[in-house]
């Protein structure tokens, strides 16, 4: 993933005013030229914005910081599910603290939260625990919940159906019975680099499952990036190869998908 796409390579593909819904810009890998990397996609109109999703305390300031200095840059704050002893163990007045973060005018959803059972070493009863607090923070706060879930897409229906809650389902690995059940339930789905990976025939269903009005566009950076960049660093211009492969599925101009997907996640961020 340390190989880089330069700033200056014009990945884009034409495609203009993408909202990358779910992004990593404190990650150190992005160290040695995140300001240019961010100038570059914000001035060129290839970004329109950005949702800055966090894993802990510490990446949800980083995350405000940014925020602040970007004007489409947005941040979301909380707890992934595997972070909760991981970098630093998480304090028993979390939910105080995130509140207390909430209160900047760039956040605009918590997260990233919810389960990940792939990870053995993570307990699952805590996890949920962690997640139900989070739910109930979105609420309380009316912001959106960005839901990061891995192998545990059942326990997550069942958690959701008795904690309701406006979600957006990130990088959705799950059935297209799963996508059309939380579609049902009022959420969003959102699809990633792994759209565009051989084998990618259940992410592929799924999508179809979604109606536009409830799709967004991600990509996870620095991970994830979409099959033609493979092992190198992901970044938010990379949107447009996931976007132009559901345009190609659902029968739609890329420009189109990516306008009607900005405005999914303006409406549901509050922008
Ligand atoms: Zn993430």
């Amino acid at each position: 993933m340390s190989a880089k796409i330069p700033v200056s390579e014009d990945i884009s593909r034409s495609v203009k005013g993408i909202f990358d819904t779910h992004c990593h810009y404190d990650e150190s890998v992005f160290d040695s030229d995140r300001r240019d990397l961010l100038d570059e996609m914000f001035e060129s109109g290839t970004v329109s914005g950005l949702m800055h999703a966090s894993c802990d305390l510490i990446s949800s300031q980083a995350g405000i910081k940014l925020a602040e200095e970007y004007e489409n840059y947005y941040c979301a704050i909380g707890i992934h599910p595997t972070y909760i002893h991981f970098r630093e163990e998480l304090p028993s007045d979390y939910i105080d603290r995130l509140k207390m973060l909430a209160s900047h005018p760039k956040v605009r959803a918590i997260g990233e939260a919810g389960l990940d059972y792939h990870d053995k070493s993570a307990d699952r009863e805590e996890q949920k625990r962690v997640f139900i607090e989070q739910i109930k923070l979105s609420q309380e706060l009316d912001l959106p919940l960005i839901i990061h879930c891995r192998s545990a897409y059942g326990d997550l229906v069942d958690i959701l159906k008795k904690h309701p809650a406006r979600c957006i389902c990130h990088c959705f690995g799950g059935s297209a019975e799963t996508a059309a059940e939380l579609v049902k339930m009022g959420h969003y789905i959102a699809f990633g680099g792994a759209l565009t990976w051989k084998n990618a025939g259940k992410p592929r269903r799924a999508l179809k499952a979604v109606p536009t009005d409830r799709l967004l566009f991600e990509t996870d950076a620095p991970f994830l990036a979409p099959e033609v960049f493979r092992g190198y660093r992901c970044d938010s211009r990379m949107t447009v190869y996931a976007i132009e492969t559901a345009a190609e599925i659902l029968g739609i101009p890329a420009q189109e998908l990516a306008d009607i997907t900005r405005e999914n996640a303006k409406r549901i961020f509050d922008i």
